[in-house]
């Protein structure tokens, strides 16, 4: 295979805090080992359109604290079929890109891992979305970040909750996976926490709102996985009201704000060693794998594997977050 010379980097799908830290990483990991490094804006969008720019290490002052991604992401239909895919081929060629990083969730490995079939351009991928749902990997960035911002949020719903002896339902983020609101429901001391991974949580909920009548424990904080097997927290709010007047319900949906803000040392210190990692893996002639974080190692898993294989909730977690709720 030939050396490496040029490397390109980009952001895509949703975006996380410490995208910011990961490209840099990249960019300064590149130079370092003497390769060019250009920065695709907009994802494979930008890959398609010839949104392609060269990055100098100065170009990553000043933006390892801030949240979003300076290269822009977002979604690309052109980018599923083959047509689009071979546009953006084109401009890579013109711009001499020996392979590519991208930042990113399993969509976007997706996507590299069918380029990469078609075209003879080595693809490594950062695990980039706040969902931690990723497999391969304990951690993905922006997870750490998104579960802070919601902790704190909810600490200050919380005063209002127990001084008002209101009842809240709080939905967080988590389409397909509930790691924020378990996570947060511990961290937090949440009442209950209601996720996709678990099925009848209807009649446990009530149960709960039974048993907290009784101890007339009227200030509860409910979180709620946006991808939840009842509802959202409007409509399971909703639900319970008529059979449970005595509750002071509110609901507050917290939507947007979990994804954005400075990310956290541990997500900083993720992105920058997972950065350095995709770019020692591509100079390795390493291709289709994603760079993850095991057991506080760098780990390296085929993009096959981390996008089949389906990472399931701890046990253990939901354990602890039962025995600290009565
Ligand atoms: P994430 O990477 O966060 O999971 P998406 O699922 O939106 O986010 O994927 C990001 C992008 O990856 C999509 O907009 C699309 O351009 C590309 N992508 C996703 N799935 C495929 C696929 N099956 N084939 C080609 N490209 C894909």
């Amino acid at each position: 295979m030939a050396k490496i010379k040029k490397i390109a980097v980009l952001t895509s799908g949703g975006d996380a805090p410490g995208m910011n830290a990961a490209v840099r990483a990249v960019v300064r990991a590149a130079i370092y080992h003497k390769l060019e490094v250009v920065g695709i804006e907009h994802g494979y969008e930008g890959m398609i359109k010839g949104e392609l720019f060269t990055l100098m290490s100065k170009d990553m002052r000043n933006i390892i604290h801030r949240g979003g991604t300076i290269l822009r992401t977002a979604r690309s239909l052109e980018f599923k079929t083959e047509e689009g895919r071979a546009k953006a081929y084109k401009n890579l060629k013109e711009f001499n890109i020996d392979a590519v990083v991208v930042i990113g969730g399993d969509g976007t490995f997706r996507g590299a891992g069918i380029f990469s079939q078609e075209h003879d351009i080595p693809f490594v991928g950062i695990p980039g979305t706040i969902d931690n749902d990723m497999y391969g990997t304990d951690f993905t960035i922006g997870f750490d970040t998104a579960l802070n911002t919601v902790v704190e949020t909810i600490d200050k719903i919380k005063d209002t909750a127990s001084s008002h002896d209101r009842t809240f339902f709080i939905e967080v983020m988590g389409r397909d996976a509930g790691f924020i609101a378990l996570q947060a429901g511990i961290a937090t001391g949440a009442e209950a926490v209601l996720i996709p991974e678990i099925e009848g949580q209807a009649e446990t909920l009530r149960e709960f709102l039974i048993k907290a009548k009784k101890m007339k424990k009227m200030s509860n904080i409910i979180l709620v996985a946006e991808g939840n097997n009842i509802g959202g927290a409007q409509e399971i709010a909703n639900q319970v009201k008529s059979e449970f007047k005595d509750f002071g319900i509110r609901v507050n949906v917290l939507g947007h704000m979990q994804r954005g803000g400075s990310p956290t040392a541990f997500d900083r210190f993720l992105a920058s060693r997972l950065g350095v990692a995709a770019v020692e893996a591509l100079i390795d002639n390493q291709r289709s794998i994603m760079v993850g974080y095991k057991n506080h190692e760098v780990v390296h898993v085929s993009f096959n594997k981390t996008i089949k294989g389906h990472r399931n909730i701890n046990e253990e977690l939901l354990k602890v977050a039962d025995i600290l709720t009565i």
